[in-house]
């Protein structure tokens, strides 16, 4: 079994599996469940390998793609631009094996099942790109990144970054657990690394951000502001060909990509992009504010943090998005605790190193949480003075505070300090 974007609340979606799990439910899982269940998760992908290599060859091309939308893995979603340009998701489930394999420590499902899967997701994306030869570089046309308010459109930042991400990890798990069996060739790897290396990841000096897509600057640029609370939400609103044609941005899409991979960025550089970006996003999918909410948190904006948290734990209550009686959005709920552990205590598991960085909200008097981490049991606790790591369960662990290395016995305290940001 999997889960539904409105679990068992709702009908919208039909109980259907999308790349939600993997993004959103999987990181949620691995700390609060026992590792079995998060594995059972990508089980159910590697279960459906044979399906996702079917999914690639009615697309004419090589590997496997997993379905936007799925009951037995083959593709069930009924529109082009989604099914055979979005993507995007097929980088998602190669992300959870690499989530589950670093949060645990547990290498064994990488070195069986997941290279299974990586290799087959890698196959396909070799033969998704193509190669300019004007720039040099290869690229990916005909896409539909995050954002589904864009179609049809070339080079996706996110997809392309993500696309060249799968294939490094790829190659880096085959070079430590060699598989003769899955038959990767020593050109078939060297190809791969010539796109790692040549891949187009559209950026604009001037703005100094990396480019949603080609072409997007070129739009009417400006933010959500400068719109009536008449139109939104665009989506129930406004015609499709005119939120095609606007800049507004339906939900995290570079933003997305620099959560993903937010160890490979540096804080200004997240901040520009936020910056960029945020102001221009509708938030009208459920996957979009907690993404906003961990990053503006990182980037002390407590503000926008606090508004992105409800946004995202209110959605349903508040009927936000004016769709609450399709069914709860399983993500925000999801996405609700993500922005209070990985936003608020910034709560990060870069390289197999649990650190924490919390700060508090000032309108809040204090919050807590349990995490399983590799076999022991945490609980956070913060408030307006110190936070408290507590060993509850487990060998003592070697944790960051604040940039500090500290050995966890049993309880750790620290004061507060005042914003998340370590500029
Ligand atoms: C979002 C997708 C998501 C789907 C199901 C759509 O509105 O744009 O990213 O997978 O809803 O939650």
């Amino acid at each position: 079994m999997n889960i539904g974007p409105k679990g068992f609340t709702g009908e919208k979606y039909g109980g259907a599996t999308y790349w939600d799990t993997e993004a959103y439910a999987v990181p949620l899982y691995l700390a609060l469940a026992e590792p079995s269940v998060t594995r059972n998760l990508l089980k159910y992908r590697h279960n459906q390998l044979h399906q996702a290599q079917h999914n690639a060859r009615q697309q004419g091309l090589a590997g496997a793609l997993y379905p936007m939308v799925t009951f037995t893995g083959v593709e069930c979603h009924n529109e082009w631009e989604i099914t055979f340009e979005e993507i995007h998701r097929n980088g998602a489930i190669a992300y959870a094996i690499y989530n589950y394999t670093n949060y645990t420590g547990d290498e064994s499902y990488l070195a069986k099942e997941g290279l299974e899967v990586l290799v087959e997701i890698s196959r396909f994306w070799a033969d998704r790109v193509h190669f300019s030869k004007r720039h040099n570089q290869y690229m990916i046309h005909g896409v539909t990144g995050p954002n589904e308010y864009e179609n049809n459109i070339n080079n996706n930042w996110y997809t392309n970054t993500l696309a060249a991400w799968v294939l490094n990890y790829t190659s880096e798990a085959l070079a430590k657990y060699p598989r003769p069996d899955l038959q990767v060739s020593a050109d078939e790897l060297a190809k791969w690394a010539d796109i790692i290396t040549k891949m187009y990841k559209p950026y604009d000096k001037d703005l100094d951000v990396f480019v949603q897509h080609d072409g997007f600057l070129d739009k009417d640029i400006r933010p959500v502001s400068a719109l009536s609370a008449d139109d939104l939400p665009l989506n129930q609103k406004w015609s499709w060909d005119k939120i095609l044609r606007s800049p507004f941005i339906k939900q995290a899409d570079v933003l997305q990509g620099i959560y993903f991979f937010g160890n490979q960025f540096s804080l200004p550089e997240k901040q520009r992009n936020f910056d960029f970006y945020e102001p221009m996003t509708v938030h009208e999918s459920s996957l979009s504010p907690s993404i906003h909410a961990i990053l503006a948190a990182e980037l002390g904006k407590e503000t926008k943090a606090v508004e992105m948290y409800q946004r995202t734990a209110r959605l349903d209550l508040d009927n936000y998005n004016n769709d609450t009686e399709d069914g709860l959005h399983i993500t925000s709920m999801t996405g609700s605790w993500l922005a209070i552990v990985q936003g608020f205590a910034q709560m990060k598991t870069w390289d197999g190193k649990l650190s924490f960085a919390p700060f508090l909200p000032s309108v809040w008097s204090g919050f807590a949480f349990h995490v399983n981490y590799r076999g022991r049991l945490l609980k956070v606790s913060v408030n307006k003075q110190t936070v408290e790591i507590s060993l509850l369960k487990g060998d003592a662990l070697e944790i960051e505070v604040y940039g500090e290395r500290v050995k966890l016995t049993n309880n750790f305290q620290a004061a507060l300090q005042k914003s998340g940001a370590k500029s």
